[in-house]
C-alpha cells in the first residue's frame, strides 16, 4: 500500500461522530464555551463575529496558529540539527497568514505560480521558498529561478531536463531536490486507500540515484538534496520513519558514488485530531523523533513542509441554521454549504460541529446540510448535537486548513467573509465578497443579441 500526497482520510478518530460538545471542547482548549457570551475563540465572542460580519464567516485564530508554530519548532529542536519549517501554503493563502508565518521565520512550500507570486508578494524570503509539484510550466520554472527561490524539488527526469534548458537559457543556477517516491509499505493504517495516482508523484526510488548523478552533469542545475512527501493526515510515525529510512539510505547510496547530498526535505502530511483522538497530541514529537533517527546524523540541512497541522485547528466557520426540516434524522440547513467548505463533499472528509450558544437543550442525531442543490452537499452527517433551531449559530471546527481556499462561487454564493483574531481583538481580513463582484469581468459577444 502506498501513501501518497492528495490522500485523505475522512477522521482518524471515527467514534468522534458521537462525541459531545464538551468533549470537543476539552481537546482544543483555544476553544471555550462561556456560560455568558458561549463559544469563546481565544477568548474572542464568536457571536460577536458573527453580528458584526454575518455568517458564513471563517475566523482565523492567530494566537493559536502561533503558539502552533511555536509547538512544532520546538518539536523538531529535539532533532539536534536545525529543521526549517516552510509552510504549505496551499492549505491556506491569506496575505495575513502568509504574514504571520513570515513573522515567526517559516518559510514557504507553493506548488504554483501564483502561489510562488503571492508568498513574494507576502514579501516572504526567496531563499526560503521552496517549489514542489508534479506539473511546473516553463513560465513557472522561469519565475522561481528570476526570483531566487531556495530550492526546486524536481519530480521526473523530463522536468529535470526542461529545468537544466530552462536555467541555461536565463543563465541561472537552479537549486535543484530530487522528489523521490519511497513506495512504503502501509501495515499500520488499513483505512489509508491506494490510489491509481501513486506513480504520479516523484521519482521511482529505484531510479533517483541514476537520476541525481545525471543531473550533476547537466548545466544549470546544483543537485541540492532529496525530497519526499509521502500524505496527508497521518498520525503515527511509522510510515514517517520508513519514508526516511529509505532516503537515508539513498542519501548514502548517492554520496558513495562521489556526489555531494546537502539537504532532505522530508515533506508534510502530519495529522490532526478532526474529532477527540488524544493519541495525535505526540505527533510533533513523533515525527521529530522519526526524523532524528534516520537523518538526524547524516550532515543533511534538513526541512519539513507542513500545511494541515498547523492551520487546521486554527480557523472555523461561523455558521447560521436558516431552518431546520423534519425528517427521520432531522436535517438542520445552515447558509455555509460545500461551497464554502469543500472538504466534506470532496473527501468525506469530517469535522466536527458545535452550537455557539451556551444554553444546552438535549441532544438528538441530526443531518447538517448547506443550501447548494447537490444531494453532496452534507456538512456532517448523524451528529448528536443539542437540538437546533433557526437563527442559532454553529461552529465547524478545523478548517483553518483547506478550507477558504477551496471555495468555489457555485451557486452564485460570493465568497465568505474572513476575520483574524488576535490578542482579544478581531478584524475583518476579506470582506463579504459582493454579489455584484461574480459577474464582473463577463461580457456578452455583442452578435449574440440583436436589438
Ligand atoms: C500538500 C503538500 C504538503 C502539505 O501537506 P499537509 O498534509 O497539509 O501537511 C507538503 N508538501 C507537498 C509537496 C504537498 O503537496
Amino acid at each position: 500500500m502506498l501513501y501518497h500526497a492528495r490522500m485523505d482520510l475522512p477522521t482518524l478518530d471515527p467514534c468522534a461522530a458521537s462525541a459531545g460538545t464538551d468533549v470537543l471542547l476539552a481537546a482544543r482548549p483555544w476553544l471555550r464555551m462561556d456560560v455568558q457570551d458561549g463559544l469563546l475563540f481565544d477568548g474572542v465572542s464568536l457571536a460577536a463575529i458573527a453580528q458584526g460580519v454575518g455568517t458564513p464567516c471563517w475566523v482565523t485564530g492567530a494566537d493559536t496558529l502561533l503558539r502552533r508554530v511555536r509547538t512544532l519548532q520546538a518539536a523538531m529542536g529535539q532533532v539536534g540539527v536545525p529543521v526549517a519549517i516552510h509552510f504549505a501554503m496551499k492549505s491556506n493563502d491569506h496575505l495575513a497568514v502568509l504574514a504571520l508565518m513570515r513573522g515567526a521565520g517559516v518559510g514557504m512550500d507553493v506548488v504554483s505560480g501564483g502561489e510562488l507570486a503571492r508568498a513574494l508578494h507576502a514579501g516572504i524570503d526567496s531563499a526560503g521558498i521552496v517549489f514542489s509539484g508534479v506539473g511546473k510550466t516553463d513560465a513557472e520554472l522561469d519565475a522561481a529561478l528570476r526570483a531566487g527561490i531556495g530550492q526546486i524539488n524536481v519530480e521526473s527526469a523530463e522536468e529535470l531536463h526542461r529545468l537544466s534548458a530552462r536555467a541555461t537559457t536565463l543563465g541561472l543556477t537552479a537549486p535543484v531536490s530530487l522528489r523521490v517516491n519511497p513506495d512504503v509499505e502501509s501495515g499500520t493504517h488499513a483505512k489509508i486507500a491506494t490510489g491509481h495516482a501513486e506513480t504520479k508523484f516523484g521519482v521511482a526510488h529505484d531510479d533517483a540515484a541514476a537520476l541525481y548523478a545525471q543531473g550533476t552533469r547537466l548545466p544549470g542545475l546544483r543537485m541540492d538534496g532529496l525530497a519526499v512527501h509521502i500524505g496527508s493526515q497521518i498520525g503515527v510515525p511509522a510510515p514517517f520513519r520508513d519514508a526516511y529510512r529509505r532516503v537515508a539510505a539513498l542519501v548514502g547510496d548517492i554520496r558513495a558514488a562521489g556526489h555531494a547530498v546537502r539537504r532532505v526535505d522530508c515533506g508534510g502530511g502530519l495529522g490532526i485530531a478532526y474529532g477527540d483522538d488524544a493519541s495525535l497530541a505526540g505527533v510533533p514529537a513523533a515525527w521529530a523523533g522519526a526524523i532524528a533517527t534516520t537523518l538526524g546524523g547524516l550532515d543533511l540541512a534538513l526541512s519539513i513542509e507542513p500545511g494541515r497541522w498547523l492551520a487546521a485547528p486554527a480557523g472555523l466557520l461561523l455558521s447560521r441554521v436558516i431552518q431546520t426540516k423534519a425528517a427521520p434524522t432531522p436535517f438542520v440547513v445552515l447558509d455555509a454549504a460545500m461551497n464554502d467548505l469543500a472538504r466534506p463533499a470532496l473527501y468525506d472528509a469530517f469535522h466536527a460541529v458545535v452550537p455557539v450558544a451556551p444554553q444546552r437543550r438535549a441532544g438528538r442525531v441530526m443531518h447538517l446540510v448547506g443550501p447548494v442543490c447537490e444531494t453532496g452537499d452534507i456538512l456532517a452527517a448523524d451528529r448528536r448535537m443539542p437540538e437546533m433551531r433557526a437563527g442559532e449559530l454553529v461552529a465547524i471546527l478545523d478548517t483553518g486548513a483547506y478550507g477558504a481556499v477551496m471555495s468555489s462561487t457555485y451557486n452564485a454564493r460570493p465568497f465568505a467573509a474572513q476575520v483574524m483574531i488576535g490578542g482579544g481583538r478581531w478584524s475583518v481580513i476579506r470582506p463579504r465578497q459582493p454579489v455584484e463582484a461574480l459577474w464582473a469581468g463577463e461580457s456578452v459577444p455583442g452578435w449574440l443579441v440583436r436589438a
